[in-house]
């Protein structure tokens, strides 16, 4: 029981339960050196305004949401497909063969599923959202950091073009 305890604490983030990144460093790389990278594709999540939403709610309602995107990513991504909390809120999905038309279906309403709303205590209102970059890796190989890079750079497209979206680009 200990040693079991002692692995989940290695693999996994404390707060909710999925991988970690180190973890999930690991599974993708693994999967990829005996695969290849050829049909893959990496989701990179991250909530908008997270800063505000704990300034407006507090740190530990900050924490419930981030606890409830992680429970609507293992319900939207249960077919066993690597979900990560690389950072505060910062979430990673590593998905063996996609195909795009099916994947921005499937992301977009993951978009509309992150819309939960949340009150202060003095009735302020806060709607989650998160700004999502999905690259779709066709036929080069590519590393998990390249595969990482290439994903978060398409985030941040996201947010740029005012957040609540998603880019998704095959290479
Ligand atoms: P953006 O839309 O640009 O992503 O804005 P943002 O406010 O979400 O900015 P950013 O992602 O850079 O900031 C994340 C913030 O999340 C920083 C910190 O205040 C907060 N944070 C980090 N880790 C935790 C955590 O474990 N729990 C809570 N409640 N807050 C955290
Ligand atoms: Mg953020």
């Amino acid at each position: 029981m200990e040693r079991i305890r002692a692995l989940r604490m290695a693999n996994t983030d404390e707060l909710t339960g999925l991988l970690n990144r180190t973890a999930f460093r690991k599974i993708v790389t693994e999967y990829i050196t005996e695969n290849s990278s050829a049909d893959t594709a990496m989701v990179f999540l991250d909530i908008d305004h997270f800063k505000s939403i704990n300034d407006i709610l507090g740190h530990a309602a900050g924490d419930e949401a981030v606890k409830e995107v992680s429970e609507i990513l293992k319900t939207a991504f249960r077919s066993g497909d690597p979900v990560a909390r690389i950072g505060g809120d910062e979430f990673l999905i590593f998905i063996p063969h996609a195909k795009e038309a099916d994947l921005e279906t499937r992301l977009k309403r993951l978009l509309q599923d992150v819309h939960v709303t949340k009150y202060s205590d003095d009735n302020e209102k806060v709607t989650l959202s998160m700004s999502v970059g999905c690259i779709i890796c066709a036929g080069q190989n590519m590393t998990c950091e390249e595969l990482t890079g290439a994903a978060d750079k398409l985030m941040y497209e996201a947010k740029s073009a005012g957040r609540d979206r998603l880019v998704i680009k095959t290479v």
